[in-house]
């Protein structure tokens, strides 16, 4: 069994707050094992809910067709949200339901190494973002120990208000460019990497000088 597999038994029967009560499955997300995406949204809705995968209602159905327009599948990137369970009634979820959860996004995180992350919408900006307004760094990125963070509206947005579907699609249009950057930073030595590579080459120098000056006596 993966650790993803494992992580996810877990979730599911995680009794952490107060969602767990009402929710008929938990929702903790599926995709590539190595995705190099990450999609972060808020929590499951109803359908969500029923079938115990993320965005597969209406907000899903936008999310494939957003995925799409940048050539890319459901199966090739991984999509989770902030939270694992249904809040009712589609409410928003509550800071201690975040901090409670937490660790389950953080852990997926770490198994899955994503070298870019997308917030889809305000509380998973605020995760990422802290203290910044979606209406303002909606298709900006930001970059924090080898990992590029992008910030978008959720797809949800666009059901509710049909002006930001042009919006949403040109942020996702962007996602490429920032991703072949962000694999190129990747590749790039960190500080850290290039100072390691710096001592071992004065090492080498070192050791391939000594037996010159010893063979002078
Ligand atoms: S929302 Fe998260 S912390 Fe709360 S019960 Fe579900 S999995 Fe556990």
């Amino acid at each position: 069994m993966s650790s993803l597999t494992d992580l996810n038994e877990k979730i599911a029967k995680c009794d952490a707050c107060r969602l767990c009560k009402q929710r008929k499955r938990a929702v903790p997300g599926e995709g590539r094992e190595d995705a190099e995406i990450m999609f972060i949204g808020e929590a499951p809705g109803w359908h969500e809910d029923q079938q115990g995968r993320p965005f597969v209602g209406p907000a899903g159905q936008f999310l494939d067709e957003l995925l799409q327009s940048i050539g890319l599948k459901r199966g090739e990137v991984y999509i989770a949200n902030v939270v694992k369970c249904r809040p009712p009634s589609n409410r928003d979820p509550l800071p201690d339901e975040i901090g409670a959860c937490r660790k389950w996004l953080d852990r997926q995180i770490e198994l899955i190494k994503p070298k870019m992350i997308v917030t889809l919408g305000r509380y998973s900006m605020a995760r990422f973002f802290p203290g910044a307004t979606i209406s303002k760094i909606h298709g900006t990125a930001r970059n924090s120990e080898g990992v590029t963070y992008f910030a978008m509206y959720h797809p949800a947005a666009a059901l509710h208000q049909g002006s930001l579907r042009g919006v949403i699609m040109e942020d996702m249009l962007k996602i490429p460019s920032f991703l072949t950057q962000a694999e190129a930073a990747a590749e790039e030595p960190s500080p850290q990497k290039a100072k390691k590579a710096e001592k071992m080459e004065k090492v080498e120098k070192v050791e391939q000088t000594e037996p010159k000056q010893l063979s002078m006596f």
